[in-house]
């Protein structure tokens, strides 16, 4: 090989090294084989379908709040274990409560995808605020990930009038979900670039909207039920 070329094939290396984002890997713990849960787990999920699943979840979500650069996560591990709780991500691990796996009626393989798609995008959304003390924003936190499963189309509860724009969950997703439909287009795209800039202000809404989110509130109870 050539000089010349042998510097050609190193700046091509060292380009693609810089283009290349961190892929996430996932793992699967089940610590609970035993339970009602952990059996269903092993003969109607799996390792490999709950691993593919999360890999196509995550990029479903990457690309949904895909106006800020993908946040870098090297590793998700989905963890089944034996407590009352249902679902929660901390530090990139999902847990998964057994009894909660267990008792699921209907589709299991649904139904679990369905919270995939918003545990996982606690690992990639933009989280500059303080969850534990601001309910406003922990409202929006919480809305932005059930926004995932409601726009993937997986089973969000349905629309319910009157509560808080920041009670989160289903009530936050089909909210911001209105936004998009009615006052402007990727409003959660915008909402997560801020968001990865900013620490959280109510004030986000109108510089995206042009609207207070007292006004698209009520705007929203107004129109939509
Ligand atoms: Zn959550």
């Amino acid at each position: 090989m050539g000089a010349l070329r042998a510097l050609s094939v190193l700046l091509l290396l060292v380009n693609m090294a810089t283009l290349h984002v961190t892929a996430t890997t996932f793992s699967v713990q089940n610590l609970a084989p035993n339970t009602g849960g952990g059996k269903r787990y092993t003969a109607e999920m799996g390792d490999d379908w709950t691993i593919q699943m999360l890999q196509e979840v995550k990029t479903f979500d990457v690309n949904a709040l895909s106006l800020s650069p993908e946040k870098p996560v090297d590793h998700i591990t989905f963890i089944l274990e034996d407590t009352d709780i249902a679902a929660y991500n901390s530090n990139n691990e999902i847990h998964v409560g057994a009894n909660f796996l267990g008792n699921i009626t209907g589709d299991l393989r649904f139904e679990i995808k369905g919270l995939m798609f918003h545990e996982v995008c606690h690992s990639f959304q933009n989280n500059k605020g303080d969850y534990s003390n601001d309910a406003h924003f922990r409202g929006v936190i919480e809305g932005i990930a059930t926004y995932m499963e409601l726009i993937a189309d997986y089973g969000v509860g349905p629309k319910v009038k009157g509560g808080n724009w920041y009670d989160g969950y289903h009530t936050t997703a089909h909210f911001f979900a209105w936004i998009d439909q009615t006052q402007i287009s990727a409003f959660v795209n915008r909402l997560n670039q801020r968001m990865g800039l900013l620490d959280w202000n109510d004030n986000f809404f109108t510089s995206i909207t042009g609207k207070d989110v007292d006004t698209l509130w009520s705007l929203y109870q107004a129109d939509s039920f």
